[in-house]
């Protein structure tokens, strides 16, 4: 095994596969170039910083010297104005719709030494484990079928036993599983995958199982912080290897890519500045930019003292500007929040312009079938602050006016990649999926909702039907034959 492991890691990275994207040698991520613009933007006059307010409203990316000015803001009326914008933005592009999901861990068995994360290989403490087929069914079945989740972030590491072909059998293990539930049956509609940077076959062979967004983050954007966290000699360890997966990922065809950045490593306004960068260098490069930014704060992992040292903690007050930097610099992505954050924390920050957030989250290897309700750190990549349930989630969201939406439509009927982007855009991807949001809510309140839920979902489904009326009269009668088709028992009609 230990040839074979070493020639799998030494047969990873294909260094064609990285120059070719580059221009005279360099990458786009310029740091000193970066560190400039945030000096130079310190104390941005205010009244520029209303007409960028203006320039995100009408959804348009923002240059990284807007950007930077946007990250100097620190008068506190006008990072109130900034979090009525973010909102505005939002409902623009998204309407009141959030979308909900569940990462589902396959394995934990890591060759990389990341310092930060309790999955790197010298971390002895950890239990390894890869789920085996049935196993992968098992967990499906509970997340489809008891909770009612339609969409997974399917998250795997970087190690031979998890490699492409393994990829590929357990996301059609995932899609072909299909729950008999009340009045319907429950199915995963879309897998997101979280995986190491692939090559470009590779990425043609998830395209063609299906993925719905390839999910990579580049943790730290700042070179130096990168090679000093990502030990040198393995494959994480190369920087411009992780850079271009999504480059890679958009020319073998997958739709929709997913950035992020984890925040904790390097000073979270670089790493602001670093997503910016990477989104522009996606637009010009495939006149597509990333489908979602995640912004990942580190938490406590078993046997990781890095967490606790590091000196770049992000407090929550500088964790809610980010987001809203973030909405504003890129106004057409989805923004995930994820349950590493505590329930206070998602409340807050949930109206500055998020998109998609997960529930009855577990990250132990195997842990929704093995129901186990305490968290442990041994079989988990870090902890979790928010607990709830979905149904518990869903209730909360809808008490604030937030419809949760399962449409997965845009992504069987073609509207992906570069057409998504310019629906978002207009804002005519809103008023779409509000008809899908409505029939997917009411179809999850009838299949999974406790009593409480329906109640106030039901409160919720009737105003937005009363919006749709007044705002859409011409497609009214259309969604009103499907609505009724979905509570005599149809399921999964859409726009
Ligand atoms: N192993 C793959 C990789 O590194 O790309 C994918 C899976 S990894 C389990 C998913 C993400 O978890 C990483 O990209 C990293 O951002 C995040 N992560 C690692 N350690 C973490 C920690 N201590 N707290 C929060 N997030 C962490
Ligand atoms: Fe492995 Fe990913 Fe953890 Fe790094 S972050 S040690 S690559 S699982």
């Amino acid at each position: 095994m230990a040839t074979t492991l070493k020639s799998w890691i030494e047969s990873r990275i294909k260094e064609d596969e990285i120059t070719k994207y580059m221009e005279n040698g360099r990458d786009f991520i310029n740091d000193e170039e970066i560190w400039e613009k945030i000096e130079k933007n310190k104390n941005p006059d205010p009244s520029w910083i209303r007409e960028i307010f203006q320039k995100s409203l009408e959804i348009e990316t923002l240059t990284p010297d807007e950007t930077a000015a946007l990250i100097n803001v620190d008068d506190p009326d006008l990072i109130e104005e900034m979090k009525e914008v973010a909102l505005k933005v939002k409902l623009k592009v998204y309407d009141n719709r959030i979308v909900t999901f569940a990462p589902l861990y396959l394995g934990n068995y890591c060759v990389n030494n990341c310092l930060y994360c309790g999955f790197r290989k010298d971390n002895h403490v950890i239990k390894r484990k890869v789920l085996t087929e049935e196993e992968i069914r098992r967990e499906t079945e509970v997340l489809a079928g008891e909770i009612g989740h339609k969409r997974l972030i399917v998250v795997y590491g970087e190690h031979p036993v998890m490699d492409v072909e393994y990829m590929a059998r357990s996301l059609e293990i995932i899609y072909d599983v299909k729950v008999p539930v009340r009045e319907g049956y429950g199915q995963i509609r879309r897998a997101n995958v979280n995986a190491p940077p692939l090559q470009i076959d590779e990425l043609k062979i998830l395209k063609e199982v299906g993925i719905g967004t390839y999910q990579v983050f580049q943790e730290t954007y700042h070179h130096d912080t990168y090679n000093k966290l990502h030990p040198q000699g393995t494959i994480k360890g190369n920087y411009q290897w992780r850079l271009y997966c999504m480059h890679r990922a958009l020319e073998a065809g997958v739709d929709d890519v997913g950035i992020g950045a984890l925040f904790g490593l390097y000073d979270w306004r670089f790493e602001v500045m670093g997503l910016l960068y990477h989104s522009i260098e996606l637009e010009k490069k495939f006149g597509i930019g990333p489908h979602t930014i995640s912004f990942p704060r580190l938490e406590p992992a078993a046997n990781t003292p890095f967490v606790q040292e590091t000196k770049y903690k992000v407090s929550n007050q500088d964790f809610e500007k980010l987001i809203l930097v973030l909405r504003l610099a890129v106004p057409y992505t989805g923004l995930i929040l994820t349950a590493r954050e505590s329930k206070e924390v998602r409340d807050r920050v949930i109206h500055y312009g998020v998109t998609q957030t997960d529930a009855s989250t577990k990250i132990g290897i195997g842990a929704y079938s093995d129901r186990y309700h305490e968290q442990e750190l041994e079989r988990q990549q870090f902890m979790i602050g928010d607990q709830r349930s979905l149904d518990e989630l869903i209730r909360d969201l809808a008490k604030m006016g937030y419809i949760t939406s399962f449409c997965t439509a845009g992504y069987r009927c073609g509207r992906t990649g570069k057409c998504i982007m310019d629906l978002l855009r207009t804002g005519k991807e809103g008023r779409l999926c509000k008809l899908n949001a409505i029939l997917t809510f009411k179809e999850w309140l009838l299949d999974f909702a406790s009593s409480e839920t329906q109640e106030i979902g039901q409160m919720l489904i009737k105003r937005e039907l009363q919006e749709v009326k007044q705002t859409m009269p011409h497609v009214y009668p259309k969604l009103m034959e499907y609505y009724r088709r979905i509570e005599n028992g149809e399921r999964d009609l859409y726009f």
